[in-house]
């Protein structure tokens, strides 16, 4: 089947949350009580039952507030260090299209001994399995899309084969030079999910796979 990946071009992104939805209701996640914190970012974080989440960061250019929005997933990483991290045998697997997928063997593990650059994997307290986004690998397998690509009305997610995302994001980055000084391609050397971003990173709160394993080191 080879090797798959997300293309995601915040340039598009409207923070409509489809994406959100599409995936509670694929994975059949309940909903979560929030409270309004004064952004529009709901429910405030990942979650055991929110596997993805459109964040906003409050920007400001030349004195006009706007927002920076991006959707929070497992990136799925090349060289998982939530994997090389794992000491039970099956708990964190790899599957053939580049998913990393957790197993209900994850109960077993020291939660606090996982490592994520991304800080994505979240327990559940009743079962104390680690939960996070599947990669929709059972959609994918069946020649589907992931549920949170298909409910994009913006076309801001695309996913395919690696190599196809991987031209069709550098192509664009090529298309919105002359408009974003700092348009980029993040992390796609790491990763099985390209952000494609108009800013720098740290300005959608973001911070690149590079330096946050230097944490691990
Ligand atoms: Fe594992 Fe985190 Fe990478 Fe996902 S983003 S594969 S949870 S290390």
């Amino acid at each position: 089947m080879g090797t798959k990946a997300f293309l995601i071009d915040t340039s598009k992104c409207i923070a409509c949350k489809a994406c959100q939805v599409a995936c509670k209701q694929w994975n059949e996640l309940p909903a979560e009580k929030t409270v309004n914190q004064g952004t529009f970012q709901n429910p405030p974080d990942l979650s055991a039952v929110t596997w993805t989440l459109v964040r906003f960061k409050e920007v400001s250019n030349n004195g006009k507030m706007s927002w920076n929005f991006f959707k929070d997933q497992c990136r799925h990483c090349l060289e998982p260090p939530c994997k090389l991290s794992s000491t039970v045998n099956g708990s964190i697997i790899q599957d053939e299209t580049g998913a990393v997928i957790y197993t209900k063997k994850t109960r077993y593990e020291n939660f606090e001994d996982i490592m994520c650059p991304y800080n994505i994997p979240r327990q559940d307290k009743n079962t104390m399995a680690l939960l996070k986004c599947t990669m929709c690998v059972d959609r994918v397998k069946n020649g589907l899309l992931p549920a949170c690509v298909k409910a994009c009305p913006t076309g801001t997610m695309q996913f395919g084969d690696r190599k196809e995302m991987l031209e069709k994001g550098q192509k664009r980055v090529e298309e919105l030079k002359p408009v974003y000084e700092h348009v980029s391609l993040i992390d796609m050397d790491d990763v099985s999910v390209f952000y494609l971003l108009v800013d720098e990173p740290e300005m959608y709160g973001m911070i690149r796979h590079e330096d946050v394993l230097s944490t691990f080191a």
